[in-house]
């Protein structure tokens, strides 16, 4: 039985990496950008008011106070969307709106709820400001030839927003991976139809599928392969159009000759079958006419652990993505943990991020057929192949599965939460 590690690395040193495409930023959520991203303009283009009130001379309101307002003359208006025309002299102001260009000769806004209007040609300071005060500068979020993104980048939704606020509206990304999709067992049924004695829902197919999604790839559902030949090999062939086959069950001691020998018959080349790990023992990697086959294990917490572990870094390779893992972290184990040696379990855990630090609590049932674990879980705890015990208090290694943009807003390592190693 092989390591994690090396299970890892015989996949990866065979996924291949994907062409690219031009896309529309309204479809590239989720996307990998296969080209650098530098703005043209600068953003905001010129400075603007960040406040609805009066753009001033900072220096002529400085003696302003309640008591004894200082009383300036309106010469203009300025809505968002035009430019006032006008400049401002000794004791003028314009009235602006937010994100109205800043007249000339104004260096600051005052804010309108610091000023008293008696007339229309009119307004009186109640209060100094000081210069730049609610002025928005030219360039402050993005300057002219800043790079924005890298080749390599995922874009996210603030990725959308800023490719649309620096005027892209086309990119070139990295195609998604179609992945295949093909569930194995005679006991499974399709959702929509009635289980009968001993049958259960196909839910690998869409547990998969999601994830595969999250991932930026393209599922492709093939459905159910009963546990014979013929259905096995029509699927996996269907499968062949996909840059990626993954099956789910059928893998386990005496089911894999099935899919062993089903997949040998097309031609496959099997690269390894078993890692040494809990939950997800059973798991199978091979290439079958250029294509990269998983052969997941069918319990369904067993399939999303070893999609997480094996196939998203694959996935993420595939698309070019410089950080193929999740990110990790040291946290403090609140509550003590137990296993027999030489398998490393990946134990289903709720992480949190509070007073500066990282803890971390297993959940409750680890069975590998307990979906509700994974339901809950935010995180995998990393127990040691060697290690049988891990005590309460100690600091444990955690993979953070979801809230990795929260992971990312947490203050830097040396500056509060358990040391970023990965
Ligand atoms: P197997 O490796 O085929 O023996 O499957 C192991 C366990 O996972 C069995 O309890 C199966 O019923 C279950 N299982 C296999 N495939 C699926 C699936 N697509 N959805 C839900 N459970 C499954
Ligand atoms: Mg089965």
């Amino acid at each position: 039985m092989i390591s994690v590690e090396e299970a890892q690395e015989a996949i990866l040193s065979r996924i291949p990496t994907m062409g690219r495409e031009r896309l529309h930023i309204g479809d590239a959520l989720g996307r990998v950008l296969a080209e650098d991203v530098i703005s043209l303009r600068p953003i905001p283009p010129w400075a603007n008011s960040a406040m609805d009130g009066y753009a001033i001379r900072s220096r002529d309101i400085a003696h302003s106070s309640e008591e004894s307002p200082c009383t300036l003359r309106i010469i203009d208006e300025a809505p968002a969307g035009f430019e006032s025309a006008k400049t401002i002299g000794p004791g003028e102001a314009i009235r602006i709106m937010t994100g109205a260009p800043i007249p000339k000769g104004a260096d600051a806004v005052v804010m309108v709820e610091l000023t008293v209007r008696d007339n229309d040609d009119e307004v009186r300071v109640l209060k100094p400001v000081p210069e730049g005060e609610a002025v928005r500068r030219s360039g402050e979020d993005v300057g002219v030839g800043e790079k924005v993104f890298s080749l390599g980048n995922r874009l996210g939704s603030a990725s959308i927003a800023m490719l649309a606020g620096v005027g892209r509206p086309y990119v070139y990304v990295v195609q998604g991976p179609r992945v295949a999709i093909l569930s194995t067992g005679d006991e499974l049924v399709e959702l929509g139809e009635e289980p009968g004695v001993g049958q259960i829902f196909n839910s690998n197919s869409y547990a998969l599928a999601a994830q595969v999604r999250e991932a930026g790839g393209d599922p492709l559902l093939l459905g159910i392969a009963r546990d014979n030949t013929e259905d096995l090999e029509s699927l996996l062939k269907d499968g062949l159009v996909a840059d990626m086959v993954l099956t789910s069950g059928g893998v386990s001691v005496g089911d894999f000759d099935l899919l062993k020998s089903t997949l040998g018959d097309l031609g496959n080349e099997m690269h390894f079958w078993k890692v040494r790990m809990k939950p997800g023992k059973p798991m199978a990697f091979g290439t079958l006419q250029g294509c990269p086959v998983f052969g997941l294990p069918g319990n369904p917490v067993s399939t999303m652990v070893s999609f997480e572990l094996f196939v998203r870094p694959a996935l993420m390779k595939m698309q070019g993505v410089a950080g193929l893992y999740r990110p990790q972290i040291a946290a403090r184990l609140l509550h003590p943990l137990h296993k027999s040696p030489e398998r490393r379990h990946y134990v289903r855990a709720v992480a949190s991020f509070k007073d500066g630090e990282w803890t971390v609590n297993a959940v409750e049932s680890q069975g590998s057929n307990i979906i509700h674990s994974m339901v809950r879980a935010n995180s995998l705890i990393v127990f040691p192949e060697f290690k049988t015990d891990l005590e309460a208090e100690s600091q444990v290694q955690v993979l953070i599965l979801e809230g990795e943009s929260a992971l990312g807003a947490q203050p830097l390592p040396g500056e509060g939460p358990g040391s970023l190693v990965a």
